[in-house]
């Protein structure tokens, strides 16, 4: 029986042959495939947002309040990022693909797990391991190769995959109840990498528990983001924590967004107004 550890040579190794791809996978990839692309893209303005367990990383807590009780006041992404996210789906129903046709087991896709109230939808249980398929850049697939996940995991996905194995723990399904995997396929380069954690029970606990008082507020905690003059203009600008923000016209009125040659600069107060490209919230060009 094929195990978790052979994953990656064993995918490459089918990937040198030829006459694998067959009726049976190409019904599976597409049902995969479908499945996230309906997730991503099926309308669901009807739905109010909730706690999900793939979104337990580190958070601002005002941005958590708001995406929960005014989801419609974030910025949305732009089309760009929206395409990267749906190529993304697609490869990674490609790698559970492989995976089946490298002959690795491969089952329980995208089940519903509850932890403690809170509900999210696994990618697939790979020969009894707890596995979340990644699709990422090359950077984060050498800093998967390094171990060093845990001390910068600013996408919360050790934290996701502790909600994953934690909410697994009762089935039959996931025979390595201990430690989830992370399989990173890079986007640009092909290459693969699996990586172990050893999942943290308490921690996810605590963060449940953390973000339920957060949304549980009749209103939203403070801001903590700041601004800083931008030169010598007297203009001021969001500080970086805030630019990059969903939810930066909720706690910022008036932002007026400049493009500048390394990218937008979103203005608090304008003194002088800069001689660059002005975009509102829909961005489009604003002309004076
Ligand atoms: S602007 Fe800052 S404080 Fe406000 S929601 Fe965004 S990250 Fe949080």
């Amino acid at each position: 029986m094929k195990t978790i550890d052979t994953l990656v040579p064993d995918v490459y190794a089918l990937l040198q042959t030829k006459g694998w791809y067959n009726g049976d996978l190409a019904a599976y990839f597409t049902t995969v495939c479908n499945q996230r692309l309906r997730s991503q893209w099926d309308d669901d303005t009807h739905i109010s947002g909730s706690l999900r367990l793939s979104r337990m990383g580190d958070c601002c807590p005002r941005a958590l309040w708001y995406s929960i009780h005014r989801p419609g006041e974030a910025e949305p992404l732009p089309s760009w990022a929206n395409f990267k996210y749906t190529y993304g789906h697609i490869i990674e129903a490609l790698a559970l693909t492989l995976a089946k046709a490298a002959g690795h087991k491969v089952e329980g896709e995208q089940d519903e797990l509850v932890v403690d109230g809170i509900k999210g939808h696994r990618d697939a249980v790979i020969d009894g391991c707890l596995v979340d398929v990644k699709s990422a850049t090359s950077f984060k697939v050498a800093e998967s190769r390094k171990g060093s996940l845990e001390k910068n995991d600013s996408f919360g996905y050790l934290d996701q995959l502790d909600g994953y194995v934690l909410g697994s723990a009762n089935d039959p399904l996931v025979t390595v109840k201990d430690k989830g995997y992370l399989w990173f396929i890079d986007k640009t380069l092909g290459h693969m990498h699996v990586y172990e954690h050893t999942a943290r029970p308490e921690r996810i606990l605590h963060r449940v528990n953390e973000y339920k008082i957060i949304v549980e507020r009749s209103s939203a905690p403070a801001c903590t983001c700041g601004t800083r003059a931008k030169g010598t203009s007297g203009n001021i600008e969001l500080d970086v924590r805030a630019s990059y923000s969903p939810f930066k016209h909720s706690c910022f009125e008036n932002l007026r967004t400049f493009l500048y040659a390394d990218g937008p600069v979103y203005l608090s107060r304008v003194s002088k107004t800069p001689d660059v490209p002005e975009i509102d919230r829909q961005g489009r060009i604003v002309y004076h």
